[in-house]
């Protein structure tokens, strides 16, 4: 994998007059957890759904993988786990036929893989237990086992965990480092600022502008900062 996973250069999405990401670079190393931080409305998911294909951009570019997302749209595809804010999960499926059917449809190889990616994810006790019955800490579980199925290197989670209680947060949080150590670059969204601990490189967006990127460390300065300033 080349040593840059995701690189943007001034990549840019209007919705009609509104610029919901305004030239955004980023160049996010391999098997980092980059954090991707801002609140409500600032552009983080239309950035992650042109960098898995799925949004036009109005300009600039992208590569995932080393594979640009527009140019080389199907490599670029191979190499890429979404977990979108609604994961698109089929109720009546039970959670085994949910992450076959995902899995092939992003080119699983190996049938094994089902069973596999259930226990690396802790849901193999549900397997026939169908999706529409799951709690949303279990759903979120599943989705991921989903968007991993196909064994990719990089793995977008746009805010995995919006609305599941604390214990939940840190289960997923606990598989997501898993991931990290088994060499998966993961690019996650949260408006929770207390998850920007968990991530070993941040970006902070707001109104679709880049404000800051560094480490943990220096977001914490950056807040003291504006905190010190609004006193
Ligand atoms: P975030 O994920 O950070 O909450 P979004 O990327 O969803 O932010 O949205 C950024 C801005 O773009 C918001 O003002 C939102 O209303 C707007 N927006 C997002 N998608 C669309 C769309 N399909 N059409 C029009 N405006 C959109
Ligand atoms: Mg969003």
């Amino acid at each position: 994998m080349p040593a840059i996973a995701v690189q943007t250069h001034q990549l840019t999405r209007k919705f009609g007059h509104l610029v919901a990401v305004d030239r955004l670079d980023l160049a996010v190393p391999a098997g980092e957890i980059f954090g991707f931080l801002g609140p409500n409305g600032s552009g983080k998911s239309t950035t992650i759904r042109m960098l898995c294909g799925l949004l036009t951009p109005t300009a600039g570019s992208a590569a995932v993988d080393g594979h640009d997302v527009q140019k080389a749209s199907d490599a670029a595809r191979r190499s890429i786990g979404y977990m979108g804010q609604r994961f698109g999960l089929y109720e009546d499926l039970t959670v085994q036929e949910n992450i076959a059917f995902y899995g092939a449809l992003y080119g699983m190889k190996d049938p094994a893989r089902v069973r596999e990616v259930m226990q690396q994810v802790g849901i193999a006790q549900k397997a026939d237990t169908r999706a529409g019955h799951l709690s949303g800490g279990w759903k979120q579980r599943l989705a991921l086992a989903s968007a991993i199925a196909h064994s990719p290197p990089v793995l977008f989670l746009d805010e995995p965990t919006a609305g599941i209680d604390p214990v939940a947060r840190r289960e997923l949080w606990d598989l997501l480092f898993d991931l990290a150590r088994g060499g998966t670059t993961l690019f996650v969204t949260t408006h929770y600022m207390d998850e920007a601990e968990h991530c070993s490189s941040l970006g902070y967006i707001f109104q679709g502008r880049l404000l800051l990127a560094g480490g943990p460390d220096d977001l914490k300065q950056a807040r003291q900062a504006a905190d010190a300033g609004n006193r």
